[in-house]
């Protein structure tokens, strides 16, 4: 009778190293990939302190906070910054405070508005007469807001240009369309920080001659203009200041 195999080994005893698999745990593990620390670094969030200060913010850089009520977005630009909340938290976190600024509104009001009401509008309008679209920035350079005139090319749905370096204000007419942001619009703002502005229902007629919708675009957060309330509008007139969209333009 063949001996049994199975019986045979009985005997052999081995010792079993249990395969224990190294499992780093998230939310302490240390090691950050490079390719982590390279978007942290460039596009970082930080938690406001609710005792100390938090580090200045460097020019050119963008960066979200997160702060007792809410998430903030603040970028600084050579020529303004901007703090401004993104969303509200489901409750309060135990984190210091942070309040909205906007040093954009006044480059907008006093810088950016004259140059589009005296040397874009009536491009523009040129435009629109014969039923195009048009494109438009005002950029900063040598510490001044300039209107620069980028080569485009305009039909009547749409308008390809090049896109300068330094931009403040991002202008686009859609003639006598009304003025929206359309999908690449908004895929044309999903990067950087800007002002845009899109012209439209234009009426040579009419005073003034386009309707415009403004936001700012920071890194792909949009924050449309608000018009202000009926008394801001009124407590403007008495102060002789008129800052709704159409009194704008
Ligand atoms: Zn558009």
């Amino acid at each position: 009778m063949p001996p049994c195999t199975h019986t045979a080994r009985l005997g052999v005893t081995r010792a079993v190293t249990p395969h224990i698999r190294k499992r780093r745990n998230p939310l302490t593990d240390t090691v950050l990939d490079k390719r982590d620390a390279s978007i942290q670094k460039h596009f970082p969030t930080l938690v406001m302190p609710k005792y100390g200060t938090l580090p200045p913010l460097e020019m050119h850089k963008t960066r979200l906070v997160i702060a007792r009520d809410g998430l903030y977005i603040q970028t600084m630009k050579p020529w303004a910054a901007l703090t401004k909340k993104v969303c509200a938290l489901p409750k309060l976190l135990p984190y210091g405070p942070l309040e909205e600024t906007d040093h954009f509104i006044a480059v907008l009001e006093e810088k950016v508005m004259p140059i589009v009401r005296e040397e874009m509008l009536p491009e523009a309008a040129r435009y629109a007469e014969k039923g195009k679209e048009w494109q438009g920035f005002v950029v900063f350079e040598d510490g001044d807001f300039k209107y620069h005139l980028s080569k485009f090319k305009a039909t009547c749905s749409s308008v390809k240009y090049d896109v300068p370096d330094n931009i403040v204000a991002d202008v686009h007419s859609h003639h006598s369309m009304r003025p929206f942001w359309s999908g690449t619009d908004n895929a044309d703002d999903a990067g950087g920080v800007k002002i845009a502005m899109v012209l439209g229902s234009y009426e040579p007629a009419k005073v003034p001659a386009f309707d415009m919708k403004l936001r700012y675009c920071i890194e792909g957060f949009f924050f449309d203009y608000e018009e202000p309330s009926t008394e801001e509008i009124l407590e403007d007139l008495i102060q002789k200041k008129i800052t709704t969209i159409r009194g704008l333009i």
